[in-house]
């Protein structure tokens, strides 16, 4: 049954979507202003002013956006700049004036379809770069046409608001957020240039929500996570609260990641814990370096690859790679073949009931051509190869097989580390065998979380990892990583909770792995920490019965990390 809304009004709505900027927003709707209306055909002898108007509108657009960009640090600049130039951009201006003066359409409609018609043209074009260009186009004519019609794009006082619209400019996104706390698009794609903006300025999004977002009421409560790709109207008080807190955390991350980027992650008592990312585009990459991650923890593959008609081939792979791998330097990544189901179904494979690894091993020409292509990546990159939903020690040592077998086809000097994901209870209780097989581990809390106490992974539970026999599994694994020699790090959203990472250091995980977001926090928390007090912790986590039960007995060192100095905040 639905849950009753905040104030218990309407019931709660969960719209899915795309996550295109990882962090959850807790506010109220807002609606882009709508759509130009037009009206009717300009008379012969008012074309001439109409067209003045346009181009006025078009020049004082293109003239906003260099604004914006003198604003924004160089790489985004350069993506709203390049908005800036399409104004100028002869064929655009021409085909506006021909639309007034031939058809007589009013200055709005004119520009909606000049430069509706252009954007069309360079998305046509085969090659990712142009099409990219084609949403600067419409951008730029969105602009344009609400300057022609005499609106503005002004948000209205007051902040944490979500902006709910069918598409979104990179330049919009920089201009409104400071009063934005998230952004909901109808449209729109996780790699669109809107989402990268909206992903180094640290705002959550969520794009391709599909036209019932539209059909929100203006004003209306909303939490937006950006992380799980989903627009909740009408939130219950509870997952409000738990919204509103985690926006606490994500303000705080990015306050104190780039100042302190440059220091090492080292407990009180000198235990040094890598800090890596999980990303899944170069964009989320930069982030995470900028507030100093050692490397990536988690690529996730098969979100490159969600609207896929078909499996990725290894060109296919091989493209999606290169671009993040090129950003990594001499840093590792390590790569995790496609975890395909569940909720990451591209729309060819929805009537599947596997997931993971076992749908690969079921795959095995579509598991192959994505070896082939990391094996080859391997060459030029520090990279290791990362399998998820692991069940069995079986499944790992068919894949080193496949491994060996590419490697050999393609004569490379380096077979790549391998290393498995622990994501359920039974793949916990066989961590011993599943490690005798790898060369590291990586749990999974997200899932594992879910999967230990039967509960929804999207339900925003951070707090379930807190229970102790998820905190129980999580030990098995270590232990059982340590004991066959190999390193051992966390990934799951659980690494980066101000009341699991003390548990998981006091446990003796070697790295973690944490959103682009939130890499720098976790440094941070790590160099608050002491080697003592956390273990003393995890050993009695270990003999509790609830989660209540641990976060009591967290409070102490999870609060101290909360209330660490901050640093101006880089919004
Ligand atoms: C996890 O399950 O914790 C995990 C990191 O994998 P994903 O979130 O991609 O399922
Ligand atoms: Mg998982």
């Amino acid at each position: 049954m639905a849950q009753r809304g905040l104030h218990g009004a309407a019931p709660e709505r969960v719209l899915p979507g795309t996550a295109a900027s990882p962090g959850i927003a807790c506010g109220t709707a807002w609606h882009l202003p709508e759509e130009i209306v037009v009206s009717g055909p300009v008379p012969v002898e008012g074309r001439e002013q109409e067209r003045g108007s346009a181009l006025a509108a078009l020049y004082a657009a293109g003239d906003a956006l260099s604004a914006v960009a003198a604003a924004l640090p160089p790489d985004e600049a350069e993506i709203v700049q390049a908005g800036a130039l399409m104004a100028q951009d002869p064929a655009l201006t021409r085909a506006i004036e021909e639309a007034i003066l031939a058809d007589g359409a009013p200055a709005a409609e004119a520009i909606n379809r000049a430069t509706g018609a252009y954007a069309d043209v360079i998305a046509a074009i085969d090659d990712e770069r142009l099409a990219a260009r084609a949403d600067d186009v419409r951008s730029l004519g969105r602009r344009a046409a609400r300057l022609a019609s005499g609106r503005g794009m002004a948000a209205p006082p007051g902040s944490d608001l979500i902006v709910i619209g069918s598409d979104l400019g990179p330049a919009d996104v920089a201009e409104l957020a400071p009063a934005l706390a998230g952004v909901a698009l109808a449209g729109g794609g996780a790699t669109a240039h809107a989402a990268i903006v909206a992903r180094s300025l640290g705002i959550p999004m969520v794009t391709g929500l599909g036209n019932q977002v539209l059909e929100i009421v203006e004003g209306a409560p909303v939490v937006l996570d950006g992380s799980a790709g989903t627009l909740i109207a009408h939130p219950s008080t509870d997952r409000a609260r738990r919204a509103t807190a985690e926006m606490g955390v994500r303000v705080l991350a990015a306050r104190r990641a780039h100042e302190l980027r440059d220091q090492p992650a080292v407990t009180t008592d000198g235990n040094r814990i890598t800090v890596l990312a999980n990303v899944a585009s170069p964009q989320e990459l930069a982030l995470a370096l900028r507030a100093g991650a050692e490397g990536i923890g988690l690529l996730r593959t098969e979100l490159a690859f969600l609207d896929a008609r078909d499996w990725p081939s290894e060109r296919d792979h091989t493209d999606a790679l290169k671009p993040i791998l090129s950003g990594l330097g001499d840093l590792p990544a390590a790569v995790r073949v496609l975890d395909f189901g569940a909720d990451k179904c591209p729309p060819f494979l929805t009537d599947t009931a596997e997931r993971g690894l076992e749908l690969l091993i079921a795959n095995p020409d579509a598991l192959i051509a994505q070896l082939r292509a990391i094996v080859l990546a391997a060459e030029a990159h520090d990279v290791r190869i990362l399998l998820p939903m692991v069940q069995t020690s079986e499944q790992v040592a068919h894949v080193r097989g496949l491994i060996l077998t590419v490697a050999r086809e393609l004569q490379v000097q380096r077979i790549p580390p391998l290393g498995s994901m622990i994501e359920t209870p039974s793949a916990a209780e066989c961590a011993a065998e599943i490690a005798s097989e790898c060369e590291f581990l990586s749990i999974g809390t997200n899932d594992l979380t879910a999967s230990t106490l039967g509960a929804d992974r999207f339900a925003v539970n951070t707090a379930r990892a807190h229970h102790p026999r998820v905190i129980r599994s999580i030990a098995r694994s270590v232990s059982a990583a340590h004991e066959a020699g190999i390193p051992i790090e966390v990934c799951g959203e659980a690494a980066s909770d101000p009341v699991m990472l003390p548990l998981l250091v006091g446990l003796g995980v070697d790295e973690l792995s944490v959103a682009a977001a939130h890499v720098g926090q976790v440094r941070d928390w790590i160099r608050h920490l002491d080697g003592a007090e956390t273990a003393g912790l995890a050993r009695s986590a270990l003999t509790m019965d609830t989660a209540e039960e641990v976060q009591w007995a967290a409070r102490q060192l999870s609060t101290g990390l909360q209330e660490a100095p901050a640093i101006p905040a880089t919004r």
